[in-house]
């Protein structure tokens, strides 16, 4: 039995209307993450930290799933063996196109997190500066997303899904955040195939055995059609 693990980034979500982070006019050009994607920039001014995860909540939920997500959740559905996607991104449209159980390594738009009790709880449309927690009361409410210099969520569990696979796909990722980036080494090292899919060549394409390249929307559902004809 084979099983196909797939890292997806912001760019599978470039074609529903999300923006990407480090492709020119993405967002990392329009606001300093520093300021709004790390623990320091949200104690120095949390209030326009949520007003920034404000706005991409508003633009993930008016966003709707493409052909790339809804290829993989075929995937998902029709592959003999396990086909387990771990993305990168905080919208919900692999789950909207149809996908099960995908793991948020970066966490999820749609959530909230208590920064002093650890409490995790479904997020308003609008979050403000000093909001209260809803189990502890500390005025310590934050989007439930993974900033920068904070551990990524489920790393052992992905871990074990890297050292079990025959398939490694990245889709949609430029391979210059840690420890998403090296995710294609730990599958290689436990004899996987691997294939990135991406508009340009990420700044890991030579740890691939194999890369296309090409909008999301189409070398995914293509790959899969492959995949699924084998
Ligand atoms: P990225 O913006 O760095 O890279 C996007 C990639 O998608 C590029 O390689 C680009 O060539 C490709 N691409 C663009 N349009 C495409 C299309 N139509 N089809 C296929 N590929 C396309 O995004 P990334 O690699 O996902 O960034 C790493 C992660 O860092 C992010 O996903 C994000 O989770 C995380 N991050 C989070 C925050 C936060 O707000 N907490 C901030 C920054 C980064």
């Amino acid at each position: 039995m084979t099983k196909i693990v797939i890292l997806t980034g912001a760019g599978i979500s470039a074609e529903s209307g999300m923006g990407t982070f480090r492709d020119k006019g993405g967002l990392w050009s329009q606001v300093r993450l520093e300021d709004v994607a790390t623990p320091e920039g949200f104690a120095r001014d949390p209030g326009r930290v949520q007003a920034f995860y404000n706005m991409r909540r508003v633009a993930a939920k008016a966003a709707r799933p493409n052909a790339a997500h809804r290829a993989l959740a075929l995937l998902q559905r029709d592959w003999p063996g396990d086909v387990v996607i771990v993305t990168q991104n905080v919208d919900a449209l692999h789950e909207a196109g149809g996908a099960r159980d995908v793991i948020h390594m970066h966490g999820e738009l749609a959530r909230a997190l208590c920064g002093n009790c650890g409490h995790r709880w479904d997020a308003p449309d609008e979050m403000a500066a000093g909001e209260c927690c809803p189990a502890c009361d500390a005025p310590a409410a934050r989007p439930d997303v993974v900033w920068f210099g904070e551990m990524p969520y489920h790393m052992d569990r992905i871990y074990g899904h890297l050292a079990e696979a025959t398939v490694f796909v990245a889709i949609g990722t430029s391979g210059q955040v840690y420890p998403a980036a090296a995710f294609v080494q730990e599958a290689a090292a436990a004899g996987a195939h691997t294939v990135e899919l991406n508009l340009e060549p990420s700044a890991v394409v030579s740890d691939f055995a194999e890369t296309r390249l090409g909008k999301a929307s189409e070398v995914v559902p293509a790959w899969v059609a492959e995949m699924l004809r084998r």
